[in-house]
């Protein structure tokens, strides 16, 4: 097997479990790796450390195990995916028959969230009978098929098709040439159930695999607020946070977005789960305009745009837009109305959301209080020596 040797004091984060090997922490390579192989790395002082997925670029290895003598083979992909099963079986969110007192019905989660389950560039969602696998690094993609069967065996009684959709999220110089296409089965039932509601999944065209499935919980929030209010659900795809609105019992739902295809989307989710009810409306429409244009009818505003900044550099620009955002919602919303404010951009920290949504709140001058702080789900856990993994971020603040 190759090997990839540390530069003296390059081994610290990884003897803390950190599963990323950099670039720059690399000595030398004996042997030339083909992006997506296997490699073993060593300290320099030619101590094994880890061994995992190489790659060129900035993240030069992730790290699949600590120990030498575990074999990256089927039963090590079984063991995995087997460990990510039973922790979303404990956490309540993978359901089974014998759950007492019976939950409201779910088949909607994330099974494998990369690094937070010690599989880092690896994605799976299960949505009914469907897993949507995502690979984000070159040595996912290769394993694929290896991933695919040890997924039938683990899931052997819930999942008969496995979609594979990695198009958009494999680096571009590795020529891999990814096809979105099912490794497994091919059912195009794309109805999954989430906490009782139903919706569409769009694995084959949709964001991400098809869904957000990281707003579940904030979503189950919303509806706890919904109560007789007229809320807006300004970015709102598939309408998720529209359709909870509803069951929540709102006066009136307005769904925003500036993408036809979504706006569709949600009113056939809608349509799903209350047809033909004169409560809700959508409309394809640009957030800043709309925004600008409304009146001040809403008491509840949802506001979860798309990452803002997908890297470092664009961090200025997109605080910026949080602050620009959030502050339009301040001026528009009622006395006494209730905001939530989302970010998902990794690069953008809690600190620094927090200061965007502050800046926008002093410059409406009304009386804001922070109600919640939200984050991602428990199915998208963050590994502990992996902070960079928390990436979601949400505020619900009351706006006398
Ligand atoms: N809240 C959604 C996820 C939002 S994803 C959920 O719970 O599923 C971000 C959405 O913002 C996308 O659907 C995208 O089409 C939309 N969007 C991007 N830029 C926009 C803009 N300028 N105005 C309105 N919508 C925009």
């Amino acid at each position: 097997m190759n090997r990839i040797y540390l530069k003296p004091g390059k081994e610290e984060s990884l003897r803390r479990f950190h599963p990323w090997v950099f670039s720059g922490a690399i000595a030398r390579i004996d042997g030339s790796p083909e992006e997506g192989e296997v490699v073993e790395v060593y300290t320099s002082q030619s101590m094994f450390i880890a061994k995992g997925h190489y790659q060129i670029g900035s993240i030069a290895v992730r790290v699949l195990t600590f120990r030498q003598d575990e074999k990256i083979d089927a039963s090590f992909w079984e063991r995995r995916l087997k460990v990510a099963y039973t922790m979303r079986k404990a956490i309540g969110v993978a359901q089974s028959s014998t759950d007492s007192p019976a939950p409201l019905p779910n088949n909607t989660y994330r099974l494998v969230h990369g690094e937070g389950d010690n599989l880092p560039g690896l994605v799976v969602d299960i949505y009914a009978r469907t897993a949507v696998v995502q690979a984000h690094s070159a040595g996912m993609h290769l394993e694929r098929i290896a991933i695919a069967n040890a997924l039938m065996k683990v899931m052997e009684s819930e999942v008969e098709n496995i979609y594979y959709k990695s198009e958009t999220t494999l680096p571009y110089k590795a020529d891999l040439y990814p096809e979105n296409g099912f490794l497994v089965g091919g059912d195009e039932n794309n109805i999954a159930t989430e906490y009782g509601l139903n919706f569409h999944i769009d694995w084959l065209k949709g964001q991400k695999t098809g869904f957000f499935v990281d707003q579940r919980e904030n979503r189950a929030l919303l509806e706890r607020y919904a109560a007789r209010r007229s809320v807006l659900n300004m970015f709102c795809y598939t309408g998720g946070f529209s359709v909870y609105a509803m069951r929540g019992g709102a006066k009136l739902v307005h769904s925003v977005d500036s993408s036809a295809k979504a706006i569709d989307l949600t009113n056939r989710n809608m349509d799903l789960n209350f047809p033909n009810d004169p409560r809700h409306a959508a409309f394809a429409e640009d957030a800043f305009k709309y925004l600008d244009r409304m009146g001040d009818q809403y008491d509840l505003i949802i506001l979860d745009p798309p990452a803002f900044a997908k890297h470092r550099d664009a961090l200025r620009n997109a605080l910026m837009g949080y602050r620009k955002l959030n502050a339009r919602a301040f001026e528009k919303i009622r006395p006494g109305g209730i905001l939530f404010t989302f970010s998902c951009s990794q690069a953008v920290s809690k600190e620094q959301f927090r200061t965007a949504v502050f800046t926008a709140a002093a410059l409406s001058g009304r009386s804001v209080r922070i109600l919640h702080q939200l984050t991602q789900p428990a199915d998208h856990p963050v590994n502990i020596y992996h902070p960079e993994g928390e990436y979601l971020k949400g505020l619900v603040l009351y706006v006398e």
